[in-house]
């Protein structure tokens, strides 16, 4: 599995539609994986503005925008929706045509899931962004980076804020990287008591990964992202698959975290 694109189902109470195949929640991102998603979302797009062009940013302010330029409409869609389910994917595709308030409600709601990972990036971190309130991300890092990077990562890393969630999550991103600014940042909800310190470390070893592989593209210019050389590497962590079995085996209890409250596995 990978914990960078991990997707769940929808309860029945979400506004967002169920997923289309709760399969995907398995499907581990490859090469092919990663340029089929980029392609998924041009085609919903195009879909339903034939002819745009479309553009994936890192801006992290504006997550969708589009503009006129001679007669060509420009759609700019931020790379968190290459992780958006179908449904949310359509969503933002008609959205975008249409402007509607339903369609504007999935992506919200998408947009709240994933929020952490943008909430304060191009700012500098707080003092003691590392220190959660169970895990101290600090001294995790220095060991993966001792025992696995040859202490070569430099990286930021900081703990996620937490964000005042009322609606439930359809999926969950426990950790991302930033490549601009360096910077790891890993969910809130995995600062628990509960939480092993493998899984957390887990996560760092897989955003530290990002960091020591960089952003590659393959021979037609896309991003690849979880290479076959990051997964070889990846697989290199001990205790990996225990730590993917808990991941697996609570998933539904982390998707219904609520922050403020405490983890019920
Ligand atoms: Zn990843």
């Amino acid at each position: 599995m990978s914990l960078f694109d991990v997707v769940g189902t929808a309860p029945a109470m979400v506004q967002a539609p169920p997923l289309a195949r709760p399969a995907e929640a398995a499907v581990a991102p490859t090469a092919t994986h990663e340029t089929s998603r980029t392609r998924l979302l041009v085609d919903a797009i195009r879909r339903r503005l034939p002819g745009a062009r479309v553009q994936l940013t890192d801006n992290k302010t504006v997550l969708l925008s589009q503009s006129e330029r001679d007669g060509v409409r420009v759609v700019r869609v931020h790379q968190l929706f290459l992780d958006a389910p179908t449904p949310v994917r359509d969503a933002m595709a008609t959205f975008l045509a249409h402007g509607d308030r339903k369609s504007g409600r999935v992506v919200d709601t998408f947009i709240e899931a994933h929020g952490h990972l943008l909430t304060g990036a191009g700012r500098a971190l707080k003092d003691g962004a590392h220190r959660g309130a169970v895990h101290d991300l600090l001294p995790m890092f220095h060991q993966i980076n001792e025992r696995y990077f040859a202490d070569r990562i430099s990286a930021e890393i900081a703990w996620g804020q937490s964000q005042g969630l009322r609606r439930r999550r359809t999926s969950i991103t426990f950790g991302s990287w930033d490549q601009r600014s360096r910077r790891i940042v890993i969910h809130p909800v995995l600062d628990q008591p509960i939480v092993p310190t493998l899984c957390v470390a887990r996560v760092l070893h897989h955003e530290m990964l990002h960091a020591h592989h960089g952003e590659r593209r393959d021979g037609n210019g896309r991003r690849v992202v979880h290479g076959p050389e990051f997964k070889a590497d990846e697989a290199r962590f001990h205790e990996a698959g225990r730590a993917d079995a808990w991941f697996d085996a609570h998933l539904d209890a982390l998707l219904r975290w609520r922050p403020g409250t405490a983890l019920r596995l």
